[in-house]
């Protein structure tokens, strides 16, 4: 198995920009948002979990997820959030890990939103932060999502780690303002993570 990498970053942070300029070195990326998504509709246990802890509403009759019944039923109860993540999370884990094993590069990398937040990090060997000012974020997060408000990118904000508690746990940051070029400090990364090994 290749050394396990996690890259995170507040929202609009920049690090899917940064997964990409890896992407580009060869580097295999695990979008671990996306492949949560269609692990509900996709992973036959953790569709069984889900059913079992909200009822079979939660899919429709051609097993289609229903996110809009889901999302109604956990909507402003941080208990029900908190049991949805406590069957996705493993189930991403389970994934991950049976992806990265089949990948035959030195490291692969796992995107999320959320790492240290969740303990994700101690599954991993090294975690990269995409580091950016607040405003800056906020900023290019409202540039590129015009369906948000500025106060639920607040709200998003608020249920992550602080920038600056994330830098102090990460193993590698990388600055994204806009006096700092991000190629150099992916190159410097990945040549460590290479001779590393
Ligand atoms: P999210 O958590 O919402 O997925 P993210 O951390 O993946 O966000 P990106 O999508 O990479 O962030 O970046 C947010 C927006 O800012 C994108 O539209 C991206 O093109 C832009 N952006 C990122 N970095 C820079 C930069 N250095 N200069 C200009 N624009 C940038």
């Amino acid at each position: 198995t290749p050394v396990l990498v996690g890259i995170t970053g507040g929202i609009g942070s920049g690090k899917s920009t940064v997964a990409k300029i890896f992407s580009i070195l060869g580097i295999p990326i695990y979008f671990a948002d996306d492949r949560a998504k269609w692990l509900m509709v996709n992973d036959e246990i953790l569709k069984k979990q889900l059913i079992e802890a909200f009822g079979s509403e939660s899919y429709d009759s051609e097993g289609k997820l229903d996110r809009s019944f889901l999302a109604k039923e956990v909507f402003s109860d941080p208990e029900k959030v908190k049991t949805v993540n406590s069957l996705v999370h493993p189930a991403v884990g389970r994934d991950f890990s049976d992806w990265a094993s089949t990948q035959n590069t030195p490291y692969v990398l796992k995107e999320a939103a959320l790492i240290f937040e969740t303990g994700n990090n101690k599954a991993l060997d090294f975690v990269i932060n995409v580091s950016s000012p607040l405003k800056v974020r906020i900023a290019r997060t409202l540039m590129r999502d015009s369906f948000r408000s500025e106060e639920q990118v607040n709200q998003i904000i608020n249920q992550q780690l602080p920038d600056e508690q994330k830098n102090e746990l990460a193993d590698f940051v990388i600055k994204n303002t806009d006096n700092k070029l991000l190629i150099p400090q992916v190159l410097k990364i990945h040549q460590q993570l290479i001779s590393d090994k």
